[in-house]
């Protein structure tokens, strides 16, 4: 069997397959408002990610019996489309799904006043047209855009990067290469920028407690600036409404 080419993930200048440094994420693009139907919404483009958010509610939650008398209930749907990896995506919802909605909604829950909305629900639907991992902090991030543009009450937005390690370097926002690396580790990280809380951490793979140290700095340091292109996005739609100038 032929040997496989061995692949440098960060090289000796520190630049990685697709030339970011360590600490680089990839480019960013985030429009708020972009389904009008919806209460809220965001597209956002992430590297080759690129993904739809749409926001309804809080409205009557049903059925009835999955609401709360004490708080507005997230459901989060997270939803791969069929054309949105190479391989053809089984359009049906399966287990992976499920548990990206469960912890993507269980962060939004954090930054979101749900107890002012008892015995409602907040539909919040993502879309990934074209994935190359990172997809649910990519989702997670455009979902709370949608709810900001929604003008649902939140103590703070979502925000987060993927980190982790590939060639035994530490390196921010892994993209599908990085991820398939032999001793890839990949850790989902999303704060609540303000506070800082961590709202959603994830880890695939083994860490030493310094290199998660090195991690977490990085990572909160890179969400950091997703929070200022998330901020970006809601200030250009909503000055472009006129609403910045009453
Ligand atoms: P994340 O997208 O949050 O990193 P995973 O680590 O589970 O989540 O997935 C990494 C990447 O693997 C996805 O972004 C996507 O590119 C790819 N992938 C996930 N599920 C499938 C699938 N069913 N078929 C083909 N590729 C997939």
């Amino acid at each position: 069997m032929a040997k496989e080419k061995q692949l440098v993930y960060v090289d000796s200048k520190g630049k990685r397959l697709d030339g970011r440094k360590q600490n680089e994420l990839r480019p960013i693009k985030i429009t708020a408002g972009v389904i009008p139907r919806a209460d809220g919404s965001a597209f956002l483009e992430w590297g080759q990610n690129k993904v739809y958010a749409a926001v309804y509610g809080p409205r009557e939650c049903l059925p009835k019996h999955t609401a709360s008398p004490y708080k507005a209930v997230i459901k989060f749907n997270y939803r791969m489309a069929a054309f949105s990896v190479p391989d053809r995506k089984n359009p049906r919802p399966g287990r992976r799904e499920m548990e990206i909605s469960k912890v993507c909604g269980d962060a939004l829950e954090r930054a979101i006043f749900v107890e002012r909305f008892p015995n409602t629900q907040i539909d919040i639907t993502v879309e990934i047209v074209d994935a190359d991992a990172g997809s649910r902090i990519a989702a997670l991030t455009a979902a709370s855009v949608a709810c900001a543009d929604a003008g649902i009450p939140m103590r703070d937005m979502v925000s987060g990067t993927g980190v982790g390690k590939a060639g035994g370097k530490i390196i921010v926002d892994l993209d599908k290469a990085e991820e398939d690396a032999p001793d890839a580790v990949d850790v989902p990280l999303a704060i609540l920028p303000n506070s800082k809380e961590i709202v959603l951490l994830q880890l695939d793979g083994v860490m030493t407690q310094k290199e998660w140290k090195e991690a977490y700095k990085a990572g909160v340091e890179a969400s950091m600036e997703v929070y200022e292109i998330q901020k970006k996005a809601l200030k250009a739609k909503f000055s472009e409404k006129g609403v910045e100038k009453k």
